[in-house]
């Protein structure tokens, strides 16, 4: 047998064990994604969209998203509405704005709202906590998901009082080394630890997640994200490639790739099984068909664009972003009807996560030596 047979069959053997135990060590995560090979991430997909169909059927969750600020204090070295970057256009929405865009959104069929921001100060726990209320009196049927980055605990508790049940907050890297050369010294990897934990604590459904092909992330870097995420089993785990921004120390850096970015959603579904996970934005943006190969590799959520059309370009992370023109209804509808041409339907449904008892937890050893199903 030739080299390259001898390899494949032994990261066939990976993706059988992953399968069997939804875990692998570092090393084997590494091995998984550095010898990669076309016909194993086709195995790899395959087996993703079967554990998905189980847990979620061919349902696709929709949530709409409203970009609320394009301010923020931090400095990212990755992200174009970083601090110093001069040439950035600002724009913050008001509560009112916030809520109208809600509105709209409901009448769309929309029964999550995710509002995200750069970490604005204008945006203070009085003001989020009038906007999460507000949104939550107008619509109870409808779950609202906050992502304004890293608080104190008793911010978090207050947000989460006032009716917010979902907080997304990126790990980006499990290396405390990868993290300290993407972000500036005034942030620290530990605290958004700390972040995650305490969003954990403050009861909310907790949304993690890194990028695919940032600068100097290798493959044992992704094991170690990997490792993560089957540590702390979030709820959700947003996954998209690295896009660089013209502004920005990295903008000379090349994108992720579709084929990497895909491969790694079909392992995190496979780890977590009922785990709500987007295909992203950032995926569209970098393969037109990049959103439909996302959900053909495990993902079950798509998160269009509720932000007001004047501001959307002005949420400018990276370069070339899609879907900054578009209505909402427009966008919405040929999302849907993208999702139909691979056999899958968006749906009207709050879209939360599938019940713990089968999926949601560690399996004893005892249940993993008798095969206990997912
Ligand atoms: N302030 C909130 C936070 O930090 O979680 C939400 C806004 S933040 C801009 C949202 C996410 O955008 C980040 O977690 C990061 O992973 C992603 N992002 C920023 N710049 C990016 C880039 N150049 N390419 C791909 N994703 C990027």
């Amino acid at each position: 047998m030739c080299g390259k047979q001898h390899t494949e069959l032994g990261v066939e053997r990976l993706v059988e064990k992953l399968c069997r135990k939804c875990s692998l060590s570092l090393t084997e995560y590494e091995l998984l994604v550095a010898q990669r090979t076309p016909k194993i991430a086709q195995q790899l997909a395959a087996r993703a969209v079967e554990v998905r169909k189980r847990v979620y059927g061919t349902k696709v969750f929709t949530r709409g998203l409203i970009e609320a600020s394009s301010y923020c204090k931090n400095d990212c070295l990755y992200c174009g509405i970083r601090r110093s970057n001069c040439a950035a256009r600002r724009y913050r929405l008001s509560p009112d704005e916030i809520v109208e865009c809600a509105n709209n959104g409901y009448e769309l069929g929309f029964r999550t709202f995710v509002v995200q921001g750069g970490e604005d100060p204008f945006f203070t726990d009085d003001v989020l906590c009038g906007v999460v209320s507000r949104i939550r009196e107008a619509h109870p049927d409808c779950a609202v998901t906050l992502s304004f980055g890293e608080r104190s605990p008793q911010s978090y508790a207050r947000l989460r009082a006032a009716g917010a049940e979902r907080y997304l907050l990126r790990h980006e890297t499990a290396s405390p080394e990868l993290y300290a050369r993407w972000h500036p010294s005034s942030m620290s990897f530990d605290n958004r630890m700390r972040c995650l934990g305490e969003l954990r604590a403050a009861g909310f459904a907790v949304g993690a997640g890194f990028m695919v092909g940032a600068p100097f992330q290798t493959a044992a870097d992704l094991a170690r994200d990997l490792k993560f995420i089957e540590l702390f089993r979030p709820e959700m785990c947003g996954i998209g490639p690295f896009i660089p921004h013209h502004a920005t120390p990295f903008a000379s850096y090349p994108s992720g790739s579709v084929e990497l970015t895909c491969y790694v959603l079909s392992i995190v579904r496979i780890v977590v099984p009922n785990v709500l996970l987007p295909a992203t934005t950032a995926l569209g943006t970098i393969d037109a068909r990049g959103r439909e190969l996302g959900i053909l590799s495990g993902a079950n959520v798509v998160m269009p664009n509720l932000s007001p059309v004047a501001h959307r370009k002005d949420y400018d992370l990276y370069d070339n972003k899609i879907c900054t023109g578009e209505e909402v209804a427009e966008c919405r509808g040929r999302l849907g009807a993208r999702m139909l041409s691979i056999g899958y339907q968006l749906v009207v449904d709050r879209g939360d996560v599938a019940p713990l008892s089968q999926t949601n937890r560690f399996e004893t050893r005892e249940e993993q030596r008798h095969g206990r199903s997912i």
